[in-house]
């Protein structure tokens, strides 16, 4: 079984490293599940013009550091980018949601491999 298919294009990865690696992926946001974490979906966009998303459950290996049991969002440390499906940065208070932005992290800067 192959680690994600393209929806319109039907290109296949083969696993994590191939397709993060491909430079025809590129990473575009996050929509964060507040309610499960691990359910928040990562958006990615193919060279066909395709958008796709992919549960951040499927990246945990990507993020061994520290998680935090409790939620800063709304209150006055929390600079709101879980709100913001595009917002890409990391975060820099210590929330429970803070672990799928340095995965988004560590998405972004995985070394692309060479085209062809
Ligand atoms: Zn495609």
């Amino acid at each position: 079984m192959s680690f994600m298919q393209c929806t319109s294009c039907a290109k296949k990865w083969q696993n994590q490293e191939d397709f993060l690696a491909d430079p025809e992926v590129s990473l575009l946001g996050l929509q964060v599940c507040f309610e499960n974490l691990l359910e928040g979906l990562i958006m990615f966009n193919h060279s066909c013009k395709t958008t796709f998303s992919i549960e951040v459950s499927r990246f945990g290996n990507l993020y061994q550091g520290p998680v935090y049991e409790t939620r800063a969002t709304g209150t006055e440390q929390c600079p709101g980018y879980c709100l913001n499906e595009r917002e890409l940065k990391p975060c820099p208070t210590t929330c429970s949601c803070g672990f799928a932005r340095e995965i988004l992290q560590e998405i972004k800067n995985f070394p692309k491999g060479q085209r062809g």
